[in-house]
């Protein structure tokens, strides 16, 4: 199968229903929810009941498509419509990413539909590897998990910060070191299941942008879990930290896949904001009369508008090829980073042109783009920095252990 940029039907409807979502429900509060920075589970809510918020439509957009862009498909529409509202809808996704990734479809079918709940009695998500010494530097990681044998409980202790969902989550998947001399290769997730003693919020993050998604840290405290709360069980990490001890190479290029994959969906995030600003910016041009003319009558506004459309476009190109080279692991040189790498950039850029083409009038609350310039630039921030995605892209295109 080659790669195909054309939506297929099905894709296309997704697409129409989540941008309606994102127009009629979450534009109208985005604003608000901003302003007030907390979690807006009224939206979440009402994403529940019709279905978009849920592990049935996770495990539908992920596993039952051969072509790897209905979830960039939505997730652009979705955070078309807000990033902080997107991200708090979407955020339990990464933990249920972490337990799919790692877990043993046991664990898979106990933990996943628990980190949504259902319409009524929704559920959160929390995906926690990032510490305050260890960000970039995952290997840096200092939480721990001693596993206990007379009573088959792990024992977690450590602090993790900007945890989206961070405390308030109900499930949290925790990274942690089971043997701290084989660096990263000795980590191992966990689940920490809903009302577990010894996990507990730490201080709740004032951030610059995407403020309706709740940020925190998550404290440890000999936070005991049973035994099968290892994902993908004792036996298996066993197996592997004998390989890591007789000094046997760790599989580098399912691991480099695995990261790879989940990057597009970050740069459709980006797309979705870099579009938002584009089409109200370009709206805007057009009916803002400065000099007896609309101001997109100078060169000088709508050629930056061309270039916005042509960013745009050129990331999501990267962003749905690379989403299909994830879906059929055919990443070569690291073409997941370069498409969110490329994402992150246009919209922090296209989000800063759009508030210079409406002037005074995008420098203030009472208009998005301002709104949309501080939610843009999380993109160069998670799930890998810049400087990180570029580190990745120049190991894989020269084959040398740039640092
Ligand atoms: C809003 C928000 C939500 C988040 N959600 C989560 C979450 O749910 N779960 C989670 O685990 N984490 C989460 N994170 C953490 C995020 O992934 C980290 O912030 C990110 O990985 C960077 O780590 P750091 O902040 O410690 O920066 P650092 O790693 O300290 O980086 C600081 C600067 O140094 C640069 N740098 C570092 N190392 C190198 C190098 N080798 N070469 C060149 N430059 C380098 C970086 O690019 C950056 O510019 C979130 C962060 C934010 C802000």
């Amino acid at each position: 199968m080659d790669f195909n940029p054309e939506l297929n039907e099905d894709q296309i409807q997704i697409k129409d229903w989540v941008h309606t979502f994102a127009e009629d429900i979450i534009r109208p509060v985005a604003s608000d929810w901003d302003e007030r920075e907390e979690t807006p589970w009224p939206v979440i809510e009402e994403a529940a009941r019709i279905g978009l918020y849920g592990w049935e439509f996770m495990a539908e957009a992920m596993m039952n498509d051969p072509t790897g862009l209905t979830m960039p498909v939505a997730l652009e529409e979705l955070f078309w419509g807000d990033a902080g509202i997107g991200l708090s809808i979407m955020g339990s996704g990464l933990a249920a990413a972490g337990i799919g990734a790692s877990g043993t479809r046991e664990q898979v079918m106990e933990w996943v539909p628990q980190c949504y709940g259902s319409p009524g009695n929704l559920m959160l998500g929390a995906f926690a590897s990032s510490e305050p010494d260890a960000g970039s530097d995952v290997a840096g990681m200092r939480t721990r998990a001693v596993y206990e044998e007379s009573t088959d409980e792990w024992v977690l202790n450590g602090t993790k910060t900007w945890i989206t969902n961070g405390g308030i989550a109900d499930v949290h998947v925790i990274v942690a070191v089971v043997e701290p001399e084989y660096r990263s290769r000795g980590h191992a997730s966990f689940v920490v299941p809903p009302g577990t003693k010894g996990l507990s919020q730490g201080q709740k993050f004032k951030k610059h942008g995407i403020r309706a998604s709740h940020t925190a840290e998550v404290v440890l405290d000999d936070c005991r879990i049973p035994g099968n709360c290892l994902l993908g069980g004792k036996e298996k990490l066993d197996e592997r930290l004998a390989r890591v001890r007789e000094g046997k190479p760790g599989n580098a290029q399912a691991a480099m896949q695995t990261f790879e994959s989940t990057r597009p969906a970050v740069g459709a995030q980006a797309v979705g904001v870099a579009r938002a600003a584009y089409e109200y910016a370009l709206e805007y041009a057009k009916e803002r009369h400065q000099f007896g003319r609309a101001i997109i009558e100078n060169q000088s506004i709508s050629f930056m508008l061309a270039d916005m459309a042509m960013e745009i476009e050129a990331a999501r190109a990267l962003v749905h090829r690379a989403a299909w080279l994830g879906k059929h692991r055919k990443y070569k040189n690291a073409e997941g980073s370069m498409a969110k790498l490329k994402a992150g950039r246009v919209a922090v850029w296209s989000t800063e042109r759009a508030i210079q083409i409406l002037g005074g009038y995008g420098y203030v609350r009472d208009y998005p783009v301002e709104r949309w310039h501080r939610d843009a630039k999380i993109f160069d921030i998670f799930e890998g920095t810049e400087q990180i995605q570029q580190l990745v892209i120049a190991r894989a295109i020269s084959g040398i252990r740039v640092e």
